[in-house]
Parts: structure tokens; C-alpha cells; sequence
């Protein structure tokens, strides 16, 4: 980076690993804010791309740290998978997620992640139930947001998993599609109702010479023929935006159009309807 425009550059490499004792200390201050009421869901509209109008919201983590403001969901998400704090996080965000929805238009939905240690709990089924019940919201109103990496350990479990959430009536989207351990072995033995692109695939993708659009054109026409949706995430660009939409994704999610926000403020967008 240039330093104040002295003509002295500072390079470094980035730190990607955090260093034990801030992790520690990270790990306790999250105990406190999982207790203490310091998580927040904020929610960005998935946004349908021929009508324009907003279909649904995922529900996105947000850690408001007493001194270090909003902390990144990818530094705290890693942390509570190790420590196992993420199934109360999680549990806590299904509930939550189902209350908000319960409070908007019932063609609107929401979608959750949920973490590969979630789905290996055999209490999930019962954990989503429970939610949708307290908050008297219909199944198919909740989306449920699964990477991969839950095919790794491919065992009887998986599938199990799979038919007993279908059962239930939620939806499965298939999250960061292409960027893991993709096999499309998956695709034809889970129920997905959507693929979500991952962000990788769109940016850069109006670029000269670029493979993405190709990748993306093929992954709607495989979406397509399995009767899924496809959600384009991380638009950000008009550029970007007509591409997706000429390639044929049902779906877009990103900066285009808005980023994440509080549920009021997600009720407020919801209330004025069209966004384009
Ligand atoms: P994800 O599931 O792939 O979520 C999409 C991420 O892309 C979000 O980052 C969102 O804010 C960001 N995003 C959306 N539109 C744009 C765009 O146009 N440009 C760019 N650059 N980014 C965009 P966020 O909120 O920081 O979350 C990061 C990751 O943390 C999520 O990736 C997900 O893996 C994880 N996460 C967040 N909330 C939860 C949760 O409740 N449970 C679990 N298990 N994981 C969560
Ligand atoms: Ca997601
Ligand atoms: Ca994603
Ligand atoms: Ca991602």
C-alpha cells in the first residue's frame, strides 16, 4: 500500500492466521456474547431476477464486539465450529430467523446456514421443528443453507439427514456451489430446491477472456434439468448483474441491489416493495 503519498510502499503479507492468545481471548468474549444477547441476524434480500422483486432474505451472523466493533462472521463462524459453540449459535439462529419471518409477507422466505456440525447432529430435524412451530411459520417458507463439505463424511447419516429434512417441508439450497469438494454425484442423490453460485464465479466474470460465464452457463442448465433455482451471489455490477440474468439464474443476491440488514430495516425494504 502506498503510505500517504510520500512514495514509500509498505508491503506485507497478510496475517491469516490468528494468533492463539487473541484466539483464546476471541473464544471467551463470544461464550459471553452467545449468553449475553451479543449476536445479531441481519438479513439481504435474494432478489428475483426478471420480476426484480425480492423473494426472500438470508440470514447472515452479525457479532457486534464491545471494542472491536462488527467481527467478521469467517473470523468468529471457524472459532465456534472448534469449540462446538456453533450449535447454540446456530440453534439460536433458526429460532430467531423463524420469529423475523413470522412478521413479513408469507410469500416472502428466509434462508439459514447451517454449519457441516449442525447437519451432523441427529437432534437437527427436531432443532428446525421446534423453530418453525414456536414461531408459526410454514416449512416451506425456511430454506435451509448447506455447503459440501457435509458429503465428506458420505455416509448412511447424510442421507438420512437429507429425507428427514425434507419431510419436514423446508427447502435445501446447495450453498458456494463449485468452490469445494463438488461432485455431482450430490446433486442427483440430495433434494436440493436451489444452487447457490458462489461469488468466485461472478467476479470477474465480465471480464475479457474470462471462463467464469461459461462455468456459470453450465451450471444453470445442470440446475435447470434438475428442476433447482439458481441464486447468483455477490453482484455487484451492473456488468455483473446483466450477465447473470443473461445467463439465466433465477436468482441474485449482492451488493447490487443491497447488502445485509438489521430486520427492521429489512422490514422497512419489504414494505416498499420493487427495488430495482
Ligand atoms: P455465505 O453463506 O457465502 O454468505 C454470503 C456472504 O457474502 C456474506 O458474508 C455476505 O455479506 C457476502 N456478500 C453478499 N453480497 C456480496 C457482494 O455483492 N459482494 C461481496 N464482496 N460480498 C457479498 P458474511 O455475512 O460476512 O458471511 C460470511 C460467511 O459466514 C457466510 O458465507 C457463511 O459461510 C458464514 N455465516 C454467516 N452467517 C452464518 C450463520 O448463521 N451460520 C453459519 N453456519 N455460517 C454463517
Ligand atoms: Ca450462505
Ligand atoms: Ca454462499
Ligand atoms: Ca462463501
Amino acid at each position: 500500500a502506498k503510505d500517504g503519498g510520500r512514495g514509500r510502499y509498505h508491503f506485507y503479507a497478510p496475517d491469516l492466521r490468528i494468533d492463539a492468545e487473541e484466539r483464546r481471548q476471541l473464544e471467551e468474549e463470544l461464550r459471553d456474547a452467545v449468553a449475553n444477547g451479543g449476536l445479531e441476524l441481519y438479513y439481504q434480500p435474494v432478489v428475483h431476477t426478471v420480476t426484480e422483486k425480492i423473494t426472500g432474505f438470508e440470514a447472515l451472523l452479525r457479532w457486534n464486539h464491545p471494542v472491536q466493533g462488527f467481527v467478521s462472521p469467517s473470523k468468529f463462524i471457524p472459532i465456534a465450529e472448534d469449540t462446538g459453540l456453533i450449535a447454540t449459535i446456530g440453534e439460536w439462529a433458526l429460532r430467531t430467523a423463524c420469529q423475523d419471518l413470522a412478521q413479513w409477507p408469507t410469500n416472502v422466505r428466509v434462508a439459514v446456514n447451517v454449519s457441516p456440525l449442525q447437519f451432523s447432529n441427529p437432534a437437527l430435524p427436531s432443532i428446525v421443528t421446534n423453530a418453525l412451530a414456536h414461531a408459526q411459520v410454514d416449512p416451506a417458507r425456511l430454506e435451509l443453507e448447506i455447503t459440501e463439505s457435509v458429503f465428506l463424511n458420505d455416509d448412511e447419516g447424510t442421507e438420512q439427514m437429507f429425507r428427514a429434512l425434507k419431510a419436514i417441508g423446508v427447502r435445501l439450497a446447495l450453498d458456494d456451489f463449485g468452490t469445494g469438494y463438488s461432485s455431482l454425484g450430490y446433486l442427483k442423490r440430495a433434494p436440493f430446491d436451489k444452487i447457490k453460485i458462489d461469488q468466485s464465479f461472478v467476479r470477474g466474470a465480465t471480464q475479457p477472456g474470462s471462463r467464469n460465464g461459461a462455468i456459470i452457463a453450465s451450471i444453470v442448465s445442470l440446475a435447470e434439468a434438475l428442476d433447482m433455482e439458481t441464486t447468483a451471489e455477490g453482484v455487484e455490477t451492473l456488468d455483473e448483474l446483466d450477465l447473470v440474468r443473461m445467463l439465466g439464474c433465477s436468482h441474485v443476491q449482492g451488493y447490487i441491489y443491497e447488502r445485509p440488514l438489521s430486520s427492521q430495516n429489512a422490514a422497512a425494504r419489504l414494505s416498499t416493495g420493487l427495488i430495482a
